[in-house]
Order: structure tokens, then C-alpha cells, then sequence
């Protein structure tokens, strides 16, 4: 039998998880990851393609035949090495990568079965070394001295706005390079949506603070509680020294529908939903008795990540009945596929091809019910979605004491409004030249989400990437 089909005859490792009726009661991670065993059999799946295409699908550019290899003969520290050349947040973005539209979606094997399982194995590697130790990013590094890998100081001074994914990977390529930095963060805790948008059942906070931690350990500074655009201004910023300024306050602005009766107690939006529940810990009840509302019968509006989040948030905090609603049909929501699937095992109802109408009250200011109406699919609009459209004469109520609505958000605007010289666009998203992410403020460069939009955890690291590589030409070349 040809090398090949022995490969396509391995299939697709599943990874093991917590049942559904078990989840729901606990935040405990879902996924419990792959055994060393189960991850070197799935690695043999892969071709080891001579121009592989995974490779084209991840924007941070890891080089992930070369990691896979280092798992299938067992030499784990090698292959996280291997991806952290390219890619300081592994255990990150081995969780929350949308891996079947990129990496995966290119795998050959993907073309007639299923692709190589790239981002359970990536998490795996970097599960791996946080219970061994953790693995050199370069060769001149040691576990002790991890500062030994960095190039010898520039005596420049780098700001960082924002500690999302995007901030935190300018911080980490900056640091490597030379650069004094340090990282403003409006929110207590270092991290952006990491932290107070994605639930712990899905990226466990731990892991995050140990990519932080691992930052600070090289040397990148992290100021919490610090708004920029309040607290300090950006101009201020360089009257203080900072020879650039990195923007990556991401778009966490809440949208609401703008239909009668948002303003009733038991509405919130998904930002304030989750981090309440995150940030502020409601999760961790009774330890922390943080106000929100435990709904019996929740209402979730939209079909993204965020709606997902919401709704599987709303089981674990007691809900009997949670429901996502939304305007178009299965096919058209924007939430990983994996998100579905753990949304419906655990019981969240899908009602698709709805719109809400109108919230309706208890009479006592209190949230009682929506009322919608049933939508059909008519022509593409510009976002190439077939475009919702009003059934005549078909609406109904649905009762709910709580509601989230999570139909997308805005551009975090603190720091824009407070900085007139850096343009915007009408969507108050920031310009940027699309090669070094540079701003129309000299010296400012910006990244992330509060340049494209909400996007994704990979797009804003490879933003960031962009800015470093941009940033440090700047600081050392003068362009
Ligand atoms: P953010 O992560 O938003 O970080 C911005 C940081 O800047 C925040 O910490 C904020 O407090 C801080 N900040 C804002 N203003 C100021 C200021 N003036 N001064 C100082 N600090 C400031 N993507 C995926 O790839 N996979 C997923 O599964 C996924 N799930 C998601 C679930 C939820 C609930 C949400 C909300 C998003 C999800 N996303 C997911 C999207 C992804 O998290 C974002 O695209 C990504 O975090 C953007 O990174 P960023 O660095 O641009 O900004």
C-alpha cells in the first residue's frame, strides 16, 4: 500500500471531552486534549508535503509540517519550538483558532476525509511543555535565563495600548528585539478579550496568565488600570519618552438593536454579559458575588463566537432554557463549527431565520419576553450572505427573563476620540497602511481589531507582527 493511503487509512484523532450533562454544571475546560500516544498517531497522518499548503493558511506563517515531524518522533520540545519561532500564544491559539478556514482548510487530506487535527496538536505541544517545563524560543535560551535570548538593548522605548493578542505579540517581538517595553492596559488584568470575553470552560484564564507571565519574564512591562486617553494621553506618552506608540485597543464597543423596550432590566449586551461573568468573576460564585442576573429563561441574540460564549455562559449559570436567535439560517452563522456542535450537545436551542421585534415588560421594568418574527432568505447582500428577509404576518413571543444581545460590537473609542490626529474611518475604526499597520500620527501604529473590525485571535497577531517588523525598522533604520 502507497505511503499515502496508509496515511488517509489513520483516522482523525477525536478529542477527548467532559460529557455534555456534566459541563453544563462546572467552567471546567470542555476538550481534555490528546495524550502524547494519541497526538504522535495523529502527527503520522500528515504527508509532509513539499509545498505545503497549511502552511499559506496561517497568518502568523508557523511552519507546521516542521512541528508535526518533531511530535511524530516524540520530540515534543522541539516541536514547540519549532512554532513558538513564529508564535508566542500557542496554547491560545491551539483553543480558539479558527483552524477548519485556515490552517486546516489547506491540509491535502482535508480535500477527500479529514484534515490533520493542526490546531489540536498545536495545543497539545504547548500543553506539553507548560506541565514539562518550558522549551527555549531560541537556541540560546535556558528554562532560568530566559532573558538570555533577547538582542542586546536598543535603549528605545516602545508604548503598548492594550493588552489583547495583537499587544501582546508587538510586546513579545518587540522585547526579543531589543526594545524597552511597556504594556498599558485599561482593564486590572492583562489579556483583552482572552480574559474578560472568551469563558474559562473554553480558554482557561491560567493559561493566559502564563503567556503573560512568560512575557514579563522577558522583560515586557504591564500597567494595568491605565485608559489611555484618560489617564494619560498619547501625547503624553512621548513627552514621557516612548520613542513609538502600538494601538491594539480592539472593538469591544457594545451594539444594541435599537428595538423598543433594550433599556428593561434583564437586557444586557454580550460585553457586559461575559464580563461580568469573566472578569468579574460571577463564574466563580459564591467565592465572588458578582450582580448578574440568573436567568431561568435566557434569549441570545446572533450566531457568532460571542453568541456561543453567551449562551453556554447562561446554561452555567443556572438557565433552564437558553435560545439563540437568529436572522438567518444555519448555514449563514459566522461561529466556529466546533462552537455550534458544543452548544447544541449541551442543550441550546436554535431558532433560525427570526428577528427580534420588541422586548416586552413585566410592568414592573423587568424583561418578560420578545416578540419576533420569522425571516426568509432572499437575494446575496454585499457581505455575499443571502440577505433576511420579513415574512408577512408571522410573528411570535418567545418568554425570557434575560437577554443578550450579541449581534457584533463597535470600536473602543476612549483613546481615538481623545487623539484627533489619528484618522478614522466612518465606522470609527482606525486607518492604517496595510503593510506596517503605520497611523496618520506620527510615530503611532495601530493593529488589530480596532482596525478591521472583531476578527479573529490569529488576524490580530499577525497584525501585530506586521507592527514589530514596522516598528523596529522605524526605531533602528529611521523608516
Ligand atoms: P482585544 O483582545 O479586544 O484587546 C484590546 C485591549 O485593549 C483590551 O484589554 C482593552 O481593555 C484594552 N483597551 C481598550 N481601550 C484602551 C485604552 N484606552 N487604554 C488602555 N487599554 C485599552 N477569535 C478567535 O479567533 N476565536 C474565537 O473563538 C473567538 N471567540 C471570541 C469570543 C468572544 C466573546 C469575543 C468578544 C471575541 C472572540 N474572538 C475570537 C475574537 C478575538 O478575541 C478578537 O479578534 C481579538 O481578541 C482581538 O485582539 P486585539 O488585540 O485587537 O483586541
Amino acid at each position: 500500500m502507497e505511503e499515502k493511503e496508509k496515511k488517509e487509512k489513520v483516522p482523525r484523532q477525536p478529542m477527548p471531552e467532559q460529557e455534555p450533562k456534566e459541563r453544563v454544571k462546572n467552567y471546567k475546560e470542555v476538550p481534555h486534549g490528546y495524550s502524547p500516544e494519541t497526538a504522535m498517531l495523529e502527527a503520522s497522518r500528515c504527508l509532509q508535503c513539499k509545498n505545503p499548503a497549511c502552511r499559506n493558511g496561517c497568518p502568523v506563517e508557523i511552519d507546521i509540517p516542521a512541528f508535526i515531524a518533531e511530535i511524530k518522533e516524540g520530540e515534543f520540545a522541539k516541536g514547540i519550538a519549532k512554532i513558538k519561532e513564529k508564535n508566542l500564544l500557542p496554547a491560545v491559539c491551539g483553543r480558539v483558532c479558527p483552524q477548519e478556514l485556515q490552517c486546516e482548510k489547506e491540509c491535502i487530506l482535508g480535500k477527500k476525509g479529514e484534515p490533520v487535527a493542526i490546531g489540536r496538536l498545536e495545543r497539545f505541544l504547548a500543553d506539553w511543555e507548560r506541565s514539562n517545563g518550558r522549551a527555549p524560543v531560541r537556541e540560546s535560551e535556558t528554562a532560568a535565563e530566559p532573558t538570555g535570548i533577547k538582542e542586546a538593548s536598543t535603549g528605545k522605548r516602545v508604548a503598548v495600548v492594550g493588552s489583547g493578542p495583537s499587544g501582546l505579540t508587538v510586546a513579545g517581538d518587540l522585547i526579543l528585539k531589543g526594545h524597552d517595553v511597556t504594556v498599558f492596559e485599561a482593564f486590572q488584568v492583562p489579556g483583552g478579550v482572552l480574559i474578560y470575553g472568551i469563558p474559562e470552560f473554553r480558554l482557561p484564564k491560567a493559561i493566559v496568565a502564563a503567556e503573560v507571565d512568560y512575557m514579563k519574564k522577558l522583560g515586557v512591562k504591564v500597567e494595568c488600570d491605565t485608559v489611555v486617553g484618560a489617564t494619560v494621553a498619547v501625547d503624553e506618552l512621548f513627552e514621557q519618552g516612548y520613542d513609538a506608540v502600538y494601538v491594539g485597543v480592539g472593538a469591544g464597543l457594545p451594539v444594541f438593536m435599537n428595538i423598543p423596550g433594550e433599556n428593561l432590566i434583564g437586557v444586557y449586551s454580550a460585553n457586559e454579559y461575559l464580563t461580568r461573568s469573566n472578569l468579574m468573576k460571577a463564574y466563580l460564585f459564591p467565592e465572588y458575588d458578582t450582580p448578574i442576573i440568573r436567568g431561568e429563561n435566557v434569549a441570545v441574540f446572533g450566531a457568532g463566537n460571542v453568541a456561543m460564549d453567551s449562551a453556554r455562559t447562561a446554561l452555567r449559570l443556572g438557565a433552564s432554557t437558553v435560545k439563540i436567535i437568529y436572522r438567518r439560517s444555519r448555514q449563514e452563522m459566522p461561529a466556529r463549527g466546533e462552537e455550534i456542535h458544543h452548544a447544541e450537545e449541551e442543550g441550546v436551542e436554535f431558532h433560525l431565520l427570526a428577528t427580534p421585534l420588541e422586548f416586552i415588560g413585566d410592568g414592573d421594568g423587568r424583561l418578560a419576553g420578545v416578540r419576533c418574527q420569522r425571516m426568509e432568505l432572499g437575494e446575496p447582500d454585499e457581505s455575499g450572505r443571502r440577505r433576511p428577509v420579513p415574512v408577512e404576518g408571522s410573528e411570535f413571543e418567545i418568554a425570557c427573563d434575560t437577554a443578550v444581545v450579541s449581534i457584533g460590537a463597535g470600536a473602543n473609542p476612549l483613546l481615538t476620540k481623545a487623539t484627533p490626529d489619528i484618522q478614522l474611518n466612518r465606522r470609527g475604526y482606525i486607518i492604517a497602511e496595510p503593510e506596517t499597520g503605520k497611523t496618520t500620527k506620527k510615530g503611532v501604529w495601530a493593529g488589530g481589531d480596532i482596525v478591521t473590525g472583531q476578527a479573529t485571535v490569529i488576524l490580530a497577531m499577525g497584525a501585530g507582527r506586521t507592527v514589530a517588523n514596522s516598528i523596529h525598522n522605524y526605531l533602528t533604520l529611521g523608516w
